[in-house]
């Protein structure tokens, strides 16, 4: 399959604006849009005091970039400071068939992409680019107009999020990224909502489907799932049905949200976490991993 994008250059390159309250990039004639379709969404808290954007310009000024390995070898970290939207990290993931990126950074800056033009070069190219649901999309367009992935994957119950970039493989219930690399939907929090299972390595890349509470000292200490966080709305009870079918299936003892890699967080955690939420009325508060 070459790395050539046929229709490259079809589509009108609009300019892009991102949400200062949430991080969501739009394509959108100038001087930009009006309201963001997250903000406006049930599972995301609106702007206090009206809805601003920024200019991929002034998102350069803004932030800085960095990099790091993330706990588990073979993972690198993505994040930019000071805080921008959501505060999202891009996981990059090395595998027999060269980088998968999964979720992204809030903004690629000059210094990150040199990085992970860089990486891609030793590492057999950035051949998959994907994320679990919009709010870890971050500035994944960015990506696949600087890196040109063979493969840009979401959840295809998602596609209206998706606009900002082009979806070249939407995913449906199971989709094997690269070898033991495996997504897998899980609905719930959004309906393409889908989490990232590296098998060799026991990491769970899980989206929004689990809230890690975290001691001071990067330890966790709770666990919580729901349909949204700021809300706090639970996940009904056959959502959480569909979350057990799913993930208790697979062996990890590390997961890794759009913001943090925590290891520790086993399977075992996340199925009594799902049986306890079954057993009582729908609840979002979190529960003390001691507990579970
Ligand atoms: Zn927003
Ligand atoms: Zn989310």
């Amino acid at each position: 399959m070459t790395a050539t994008n046929p229709y490259r250059g079809l589509l009108p390159d609009l300019p892009a604006y991102a949400c200062t309250n949430c991080g969501h990039w739009q394509r959108w004639p100038a001087p930009g849009p009006l309201t963001c379709p997250v903000c406006a969404d049930v599972r995301n808290a609106l702007p206090p005091h009206g809805f601003e954007f920024v200019t991929e310009k002034q998102a350069e000024e803004l932030v800085t970039g960095s990099w790091r390995p993330a706990p588990i070898a073979g993972v690198t970290e993505f994040g930019t400071s000071p805080r921008f939207g959501l505060d999202s990290v891009g996981w990059v993931i090395e595998t027999d068939i060269g980088l998968v990126a999964f979720e992204c950074a809030p903004w690629y800056t000059a210094d990150m992409l040199a990085e992970l033009r860089r990486m891609a070069a030793e590492k057999g190219g950035l051949d998959v680019l994907a994320a679990s649901h919009v709010h870890g999309y971050g500035a994944l367009w960015q990506l696949q107009r600087e890196l040109e992935p063979r493969v840009v994957c979401v959840g295809v119950r998602d596609l209206e999020w998706t606009k900002t970039f082009r979806v070249t493989w939407p995913a449906d219930d199971v989709l094997e990224l690269a070898p033991d690399l495996t997504l897998y939907r899980t609905g719930g929090h959004f309906p393409g909502h889908s989490v990232l299972h590296d098998r060799r390595r026991r990491v769970l890349f899980c989206g929004d489907s689990l809230k890690v509470d975290l001691a001071d000292d990067g330890t966790p200490v709770g666990l919580s799932a729901h349909k949204a966080f700021h809300a706090q709305i639970p996940l009904s009870h056959g959502e959480l049905r569909d979350y057990l079918a799913v993930i208790g299936t697979l062996e990890f003892d590390t997961v890794a949200t759009p913001f943090e890699m925590v290891p520790g967080v086993t399977t075992d955690h996340v199925v009594h976490l799902v049986q306890r939420l079954l057993s009582g009325p729908p609840d979002a508060a979190p529960v003390a991993l001691a507990e579970l």
